[in-house]
């Protein structure tokens, strides 16, 4: 099942709510988000059980429908969000109840503004909502997003979790710590065995962290290794961004993090520059699999050398 809708005018749309952007930024969001790079983007959705979906878009947004009300996890970009209702209604003729943010980026919680006017009431850890009302700058992206309106900002916060006992399931919403950011939340399906993890898997390719906004890479394995210890082989695991995956795959995720972590560390320690440690290519072993998507092998170096090499 697709959907298209005019990707042209949603990408101008979404540069005006970034005060400041470069054409970097905007070459990585191509790159990252597809759904900017041609005229008619598309909405893939992929059924993981009867009543769990997952809609991708910018990210994936999950739906949890039956006739309690949908719970839905993120809400996209802002122009994608008005699509994501359409198909959701297409999918459910229930009205959208609960929404949980993973985190505050942009293509993760940008639509929830529109998403709450539906009615729906939006949880998300405190840390999201703080970042939400202010500014908020990515150096690596060049990008400042400004504060969000009041009526996209988390109703409900947490600070540790929270559960949701809605269509027969037991959604457990919680935060493990810093990860991708500092308000990053875990969504459990724990009686159909699927857990969504938000930014701290990206499937198949190097992961943006936000080291401005708490995120590092050593507390993104460090979540990840948590993580690891609560599910199974017969878990399914939903990306923030990439196709749905299996223990398996996240633990050889998990081990390219802690491979690229141990390779740049190595040279901070030999005291090299940035310069120096790009120009040795120390994501070789690496690039094959991961350098395809988001960054390139030397803008994850880079990150992962400035999230490193920081006092
Ligand atoms: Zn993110």
């Amino acid at each position: 099942m697709k959907t298209h809708f005019n990707g042209g005018k949603n990408m101008q749309n979404i540069l005006k709510q970034i005060t400041r952007t470069s054409l970097y930024a905007l070459c990585l969001m191509i790159i990252v988000f597809p759904a900017y790079a041609q005229e008619a983007p598309q909405l893939n959705v992929v059924n993981v059980t009867e009543n769990i979906t997952v809609i991708e878009g910018m990210s994936n947004t999950v739906i949890l429908t039956g006739k309690d009300g949908i719970f839905m996890i993120d809400t996209q970009a802002p122009e994608l969000i008005d699509p994501v209702i359409t198909k959701i209604a297409e999918i459910s003729s229930h009205p959208i109840r609960f929404i949980a943010n993973t985190h505050y980026h942009f293509d993760h919680a940008g639509g929830n503004e529109k998403a709450a006017n539906t009615g729906a009431v939006i949880i998300a850890h405190e840390n999201v909502r703080k970042r939400m009302s202010t500014e908020q700058r990515m150096d690596t992206l060049n990008m400042t997003t400004p504060p969000a309106s009041t009526a996209a900002l988390p109703a409900v916060t947490f600070s540790k979790d929270v559960t949701f006992y809605i269509n027969g399931e037991e959604a457990r919403v919680f935060h493990i710590g810093a990860g991708h950011t500092d308000g990053d939340a875990i969504v459990h399906f724990r009686k159909a065995n699927v857990i969504h993890l938000g930014d701290l898997y990206f499937n198949g390719l190097y992961p943006y962290i936000g080291i401005e906004a708490g995120g590092s890479i050593n507390s993104m394995i460090q979540a990840g290794n948590t993580v690891l210890g609560m599910i199974d082989d017969a878990t399914r695991i939903i990306p923030g961004h990439g196709p749905i995956a299996g223990k398996a795959e996240y633990a050889e995720y998990l081990e390219m993090l802690t491979g690229v972590r141990d390779a740049i560390r190595r040279q901070i320690d030999a005291g090299k520059s940035l310069k120096e440690v790009i120009a040795i290519k120390p994501l070789q072993a690496f690039d094959a699999k991961w350098g395809k998507g988001l960054f390139t092998s030397d803008q994850f170096a880079e990150l992962v050398y400035t999230d490193l090499s920081r006092k």
